[in-house]
């Protein structure tokens, strides 16, 4: 997909819009599927991006999917996934969402001792289930994403094996698998050898074990000077890992990773268009069509996108504030190079397919942008945008 491609996509559809190239998809899918051996596992995370297209785009990939909610998990069984295809590794959540989810059929990960105990006194060892693990890792690009440090609210504490273990005894609860999810956004892949270590160690107290669930924290560059998970080396030590295991203890276990970012931030273009260019004593702002309702990452966790103006690319370059057009503090990027913007140009940011469209709202009675999925060459409409009514749909007029 070129720049090219995305202005007509503009032109077509309006701004602001989210677009997703497909190919991006597969590509990034593939370097996983290539760098690991043919028994690992990919689970896609839904919440990351869960418009139904892409859902069924990832899986006639080859993915899996893991859902952090009932519904996720109830949109990707609608996507034509299996139920064993899917995961749901929920937090907070009570038992009844649990069991909504045992009656569809999908991997079940439990993530603290109190269901554990109702579903183990509840079903026995009726239905196998999933235990995450809290290792204490630190890790993770940020502290609003990293999940798995000793104050983090998943997961049940490594320290509290015993308490496990007692519950096993005394329900006979069957554990299937093992799982931890230490971040978003881990640069150093040794972490997750960390993680496999401890991961192996703990695999001895738990008989029936047949996964190990590595989760996330496949890192993407979003600047020029970024790194990307080198996952070909990561594939390698831990292939390297889990084979000489093997030698050791004759137990093969089937690793599985659940990717969100990796597989979709890359592949997503959120344009918008500049409506005010606003010289102040100090600074000179864009004013765009869209605001932090739409992508909240720069706000909410300093997050870095860059921007490009498509529709004067080779301008001379000059800095400027992009911001949004809500009523708060709503910064997108300080002192950024642009080629020089002028009132009515498109501008691109990259990387927008992760956590974009998903963690939008319609905060100011803003409307949420559209979706365009771009496959084979040609755009697909796969969200309308919002419409005035769409504001007031679920409102109840008392007055
Ligand atoms: C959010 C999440 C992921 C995906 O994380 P990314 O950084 O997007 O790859 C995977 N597993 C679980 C349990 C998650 O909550």
């Amino acid at each position: 997909m070129t720049n090219k491609d995305l202005l007509k996509i503009a032109e077509e559809f309006g701004t602001p819009v989210y677009v997703y190239d497909a190919e991006s998809i597969k590509e990034q899918y593939e370097k996983l599927t290539s760098s690991f051996s043919k028994k690992t596992r990919f689970f896609y995370a839904a919440k990351s991006l869960t418009n139904i297209n892409i859902l069924k785009y990832v899986k006639s990939i080859g993915a899996n999917l893991d859902c952090v909610s009932i519904n996720e998990v109830k949109l990707g069984l609608k996507a034509g996934f299996e139920p064993k295809q899917v995961l749901f590794t929920p937090n907070c959540v009570d038992i009844t969402e649990i069991e909504e989810a045992m009656k569809l059929g999908v991997h079940i990960n439990i993530d603290n001792i109190s269901i554990l105990e109702q579903f183990g006194n509840k079903y026995g060892d009726s239905y196998p289930i999933f235990v995450r693990i809290n290792p204490h890792i630190f890790a993770g690009g940020n502290y609003k994403i990293s999940t798995g440090h000793i104050d983090s609210k998943f997961g049940i504490s490594i320290h509290q094996l015993r308490h496990i273990e007692r519950i096993m005894q005394s329900t006979n609860i069957n554990v299937e698998g093992l799982h931890m999810h230490t971040g978003s956004e881990i640069k150093d892949a040794d972490v997750f050898l960390q993680g496999l270590e401890i991961m192996l160690d703990l695999s001895v107290h738990f008989p029936n074990l047949k996964y190990l669930d590595m989760g996330s924290g496949f890192k993407v560059p979003y600047q020029d000077d970024d790194i990307e998970t080198d996952v070909d080396q990561l594939g390698k030590k831990v292939t390297k890992a889990l084979t000489a295991f093997a030698k050791e203890t004759g137990k093969n276990f089937e690793l599985w990773f659940e990717p969100g970012k990796f597989l979709v931030s890359k592949s997503g273009h959120f344009l918008v268009k500049a409506n005010v260019i606003k010289h102040t004593t100090a600074t000179t702002f864009v004013g765009v069509n869209s605001g932090f309702n739409h992508l909240i990452r720069p706000m909410f966790y300093d997050a870095y996108h860059k921007i490009e103006n498509l529709s004067h690319p080779n301008g001379p370059e000059r800095i400027y504030t992009v911001v949004g057009n809500i009523c708060e503090t709503d910064t997108f990027a300080w002192d950024r190079k642009l080629n020089e913007v002028k009132e009515g140009d498109i501008l691109v940011f990259r990387n927008a397919g992760a956590y974009g469209f998903e963690m939008s709202s319609n905060f100011n009675s803003r409307l949420k942008p559209a979706e365009v999925l771009f496959i084979n060459g040609k755009a697909h409409l796969i969200r309308k945008r919002d419409e005035f009514e769409d504001l007031l749909k679920n409102q109840i007029e008392v007055l």
